[in-house]
């Protein structure tokens, strides 16, 4: 049977061939534990993380010595948050951040409460960005850590992140972004952002599952708690062996990522446009979710009035796609994205679903997915 066609791209991506020629050497011949600094073989694994650090910090405008390798975005969160509450949750108690945040990013905030942090959890507006006035309003000489997230993965809206890191440099606050979906898609610079901590990940962005990085600003504020003692590894930050493999592979995911960024906006803004036309020339009642504008051009979430959900999705087993987020499947019910930025009565009158396309996407499948969409959605209202 053929496979269907992948349609999940913030779930995850293929890797790149250039991203595996560049780690294959690292599984093989190239074996030794990059912290080995008595010979070759160390000296080997030594200047894969120095390449990548150099690759990931260019994408965002920082120094190769912020950035620490990390298992993927959901350690680096973890660790940026839970990190910077606990050395700082005595003098600044507050940490803000936003209900359409990462369940990771989420989870980390409420976890903060059990060392006396308190939580603000602000709401978007129904386009599904943060109403700057709403931060300016929660934030005080008490917050420590505001927590927003670069680009949504569910409704692919981007966050006006220049504009809340001057709200939350004006409250001298730090600032923490989530970018795994945002980072080598759309122009980052922590300088101009005021960003503290960023946190990235490898398999978004067609490098390698189990590898991510945090950039942590290099100045006395910026200072995290530790939760990975032993051979100081990552200057002291984060203990362990990394894997030059995994790591070479993100490094060359990022500089790829970067270097192609401006075409493939195009490329897949081109594509998106056409397929949204014709699921709208031939379907009425859509509504998109998310702001239309201020979004990527690889996600586009799209709900049907009318129809049911679970139906919708078994009539499109020809597509892989993804009606909220995959790191919330299993539990059942809307998720908690689509439930902040619709009124309860639509959310249970349509069906949503995310259409992820990606560097590999190519116009025939997504004719082919705009087909099957119309098809069964029209077949569904009858
Ligand atoms: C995928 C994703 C994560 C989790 O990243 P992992 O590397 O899989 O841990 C966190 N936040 C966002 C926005 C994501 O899209």
């Amino acid at each position: 049977m053929k496979k269907p066609v992948y349609l999940d791209n913030q779930a995850t991506t293929p890797l790149d061939p250039r991203v595996l020629d560049v780690m294959m050497s690292y599984f093989t011949e190239k074996f030794g534990n990059p912290h080995s600094a008595t010979h070759q073989y160390g000296w080997e694994g030594e200047a894969a993380l120095d390449i990548s650090r150099g690759q990931v910090a260019n994408v965002i405008d920082a120094k190769a010595e912020e950035i620490i390798f990390t298992s993927g975005a959901t350690e680096a969160n973890n660790m940026a948050i839970k990190g910077a509450m606990q050395v700082w949750a005595k003098k600044r108690p507050e940490i803000i951040t936003l209900n359409t945040e990462h369940k990771c990013v989420l989870e980390s905030a409420k976890a903060c409460e059990h060392f006396g942090a308190k939580l603000t959890v602000l709401p978007v507006e129904k386009n599904g960005l943060l109403d700057l006035i709403k931060l300016e309003k929660a934030i005080s000489d008490q917050t420590a850590l505001v927590s927003i997230m670069a680009v949504n993965n569910e409704i692919g809206v981007i966050q006006p992140l220049k504009e809340i890191g001057e709200v939350i440099k004006k409250a001298g606050a730090l600032f923490h972004t989530d970018a795994a979906q945002a980072f080598g898609k759309i122009p980052l610079d922590v300088t101009e952002m005021q960003i503290d901590l960023l946190s990235i990940s490898g398999h978004k962005i067609y490098g390698p599952k189990g590898v991510g990085a945090l950039f942590k600003r290099k100045h006395h504020s910026v200072t995290l708690c530790r939760f990975m003692d032993g051979g100081a590894q990552e200057g002291g930050e984060r203990s362990g062996t990394q894997a030059p493999a995994l790591v070479a592979g993100l490094g060359k995911a990022a500089e790829i990522a970067s270097n192609e960024m401006l075409e493939e906006d195009a490329r897949m803004r081109a594509m998106m446009t056409r397929f949204n036309a014709a699921i709208r020339n031939s379907i009425d009642n859509i509504i998109v979710n998310g702001d239309e504008g201020a979004r990527i051009p690889g996600n586009l979430n799209i709900g049907f009035l009318g129809v049911d959900n679970e139906m919708l999705l078994a009539s499109l087993r020809g597509l892989a796609l993804s009606s909220g987020s995959a790191c919330a499947s299993g539990t059942t019910g809307p998720s908690h994205v689509l439930e902040a930025i619709t009124p309860q009565e639509s959310l249970e009158n349509m069906a949503s679903i995310r259409v992820g396309i990606g560097r590999f996407t190519t116009d025939e499948e997504l004719d082919y997915a705009a087909d099957a969409i119309i098809q069964a959605v029209n077949k569904l209202r009858v």
